[in-house]
């Protein structure tokens, strides 16, 4: 099985530049109206909430290293490291709301126009949105697993724990990574408290898949079925750097669906693609949810069109 590989290989650039605005997005609206298309999000979704993506303009991945499985379950160093940079970054993530892109994509699902939302993003903002059956393909930060009795638990009962060992640490001027850590002063990683599992005293690791790590078999296969039942598949906002996610635009493209994919810049899978817009996506899907089901006008509308 594929890991998530640490080392990236180059974009080397678009095959041919992304379609006029106003055509891709009403090629993707045509998609819609047939029905039956599913939704691969990355990180570029959710930037719009203020989480920087790894490989945008002002990608993360310029600043800051990923922890990889290898490291965390390997170095006790590095497992501290990384939950007291998470203790301070993850009040950024559980503030961060969905933006006009998720909710778009939760009206899109609920008008039956998106039959599945896989994402890449750990950040829980598709689920926050209402879109509650979304795969989330790397897990999520919003809980924990024992790495010992593989028992789940809150994320938010962790926080609490580490609070009342640590203290809130302060991270001055710190940017959240995409991870949900920041830049901690090294004292203070030196000085934090790692908590156990409350169950079996194990390890604790954020729920969600590291670098280096297996998606686990039985959601990559659920995430292939989701695939192979739609009538045509949608990326939004992902480099498709990663073979975890593009390895869904290929299978797509080999049954011969249409892939359709709004992103700023070139992705891995291009190539692939028969519709390529470059907008921002809140403006993007707003404007197609809003142009295939206008909201009805509310009451007192319609009496102010009728007088
Ligand atoms: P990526 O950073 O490799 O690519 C994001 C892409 O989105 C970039 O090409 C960027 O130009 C584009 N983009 C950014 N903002 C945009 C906008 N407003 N409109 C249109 N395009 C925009 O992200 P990826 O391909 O998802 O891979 C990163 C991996 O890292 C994921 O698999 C995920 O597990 C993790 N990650 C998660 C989050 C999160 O949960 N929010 C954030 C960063 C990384």
């Amino acid at each position: 099985m594929r890991t998530r590989p640490m080392v990236d290989r180059p974009l080397i650039g678009s095959p041919a530049p992304a379609d006029a605005p106003v055509e891709g997005l009403a090629r993707i609206g045509d998609l819609l109206v047939r029905g039956g298309v599913a939704v691969l999000s990355g990180a570029g979704l959710s930037t719009e909430s203020g989480i920087p993506d790894y490989r945008g303009a002002s990608g993360s991945l310029r600043r800051h290293t990923p922890m990889t499985y290898q490291e965390f379950v390997s170095d006790e160093a590095g497992r501290r490291r990384y939950w007291a940079r998470s203790h301070v970054g993850w009040r950024t993530i559980a503030r961060a709301q969905p933006n006009t892109g998720h909710r778009a994509v939760q009206a899109l699902r609920a008008s039956g126009r998106v039959c599945a939302v896989i994402t890449q993003n750990v950040d829980g903002l598709h689920h926050a949105a209402g879109t509650t059956d979304a795969v989330e393909l790397h897990g999520g930060l919003d809980r924990v697993i024992c790495l010992g009795c593989r028992q789940l638990s809150p994320r938010e009962e962790l926080d609490q724990r580490l609070h009342a060992a640590n203290g809130r640490l302060e991270a001055a001027g710190a940017v959240a990574n995409p991870d949900g850590d920041v830049e901690l002063a090294p004292e203070l990683v030196d000085a934090f408290r790692v908590v156990p599992c409350l169950a079996c005293g194990g390890v604790l690791k954020p729920d969600v898949v590291f670098f280096g790590e297996n998606v686990p078999r039985a959601r990559v296969d659920h995430c292939f079925e989701l695939v192979d039942t739609a009538n045509a598949l949608l990326v939004l906002g992902s480099s498709l750097t990663v073979m975890s996610g593009l390895r869904f635009v290929r299978r797509a493209a080999k049954a011969g669906l249409p892939v359709a994919i709004v992103n700023h810049g070139p992705t891995r899978g291009d190539e692939h693609a028969s519709i390529r817009v470059d907008l921002p996506l809140g403006h993007a899907l707003t404007a197609l949810a809003r142009d295939l089901d206008p909201v009805a006008p509310s009451a007192s509308e319609q009496s102010l069109l009728s007088d």
